[in-house]
């Protein structure tokens, strides 16, 4: 079932249309304020936003400008004002579509169906999903579309792993990676750092082995595992 994140602060606004997606079996999930919604995206990631622009934090336009920092989702906006149409279409600010207001809850609906129908042939048609994605300068590294809370040294050591998918990589040089020097202890903390990387892991994909142990060896990147 898709799910939609409704961001809107007039309640009867919201109201209307959590009656008409749920009515067409779509699931909704409403909040009223723009950083809500890029918190809440980044951990449980919508099939599609319905964005209102006149927000009280961050406008319509801001959100959907940090959002699509990390997200491709699919974003509706809702317009107020004809000005507001006008920035939407002019500027490429990475909306999928818009309303004006006031507008059939019915119309969005069929909007939204229209929307992931047409998405849904590209995403079965990627033969290879992006299942990790590396943001170096922000130190963040995503897995199957969630953002994982990573420490600095774990976000070394996945990083130097997935560059390299299914070369074994020794305790060694993983410590250089990290830009550490190698002695005894060190190398144990590489193993409670791996321990801790696949314990993300699993909180995004319970059965996820992306990363294996050589014994003796070290440990690899499997994309094959993932
Ligand atoms: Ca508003």
């Amino acid at each position: 079932m898709p799910h939609i994140l409704i961001v809107e602060d007039e309640a009867a606004i919201a109201d209307t249309l959590i009656f008409a997606l749920q009515g067409e079996g779509f699931s909704t999930t409403w909040l009223s304020l723009g950083a809500d919604a890029l918190a809440l995206q980044r951990q449980t990631p919508a099939d599609l936003i319905i964005l209102d622009i006149g927000l009280p934090d961050i406008s319509g336009f801001e959100t959907c400008k940090q959002l699509r920092r990390f997200s491709e989702v699919p974003v509706i906006f809702l317009s107020a004002r004809d000005a507001e149409i006008d920035r939407v279409v002019g500027l490429e600010i990475g909306a999928d579509d818009y309303v004006v207001k006031p507008f059939s809850p019915r119309e969005v609906a069929a909007r939204v169906r229209a929307i992931l129908k047409r998405m849904a042939p590209r995403a079965t048609a990627e033969a290879e999903p992006v299942l990790f994605r590396i943001d170096s300068e922000r130190v963040q590294i995503s897995y199957r579309n969630r953002w994982l809370s990573l420490t600095r040294h774990e976000f070394r050591l996945l990083q130097c792993l997935l560059e390299q998918p299914e070369r074994v990589f020794s305790r060694e040089q993983l410590l250089d990676a990290l830009g550490v020097a190698a002695d005894a202890g060190y190398e144990r903390s590489i193993d409670s750092h791996i321990k801790s990387v696949r314990a993300k892991l699993r909180g995004v994909k319970a059965d996820a082995e992306p990363i294996q142990t050589h014994r003796g060896l070290g440990y690899s990147y499997s994309p094959g595992h993932s």
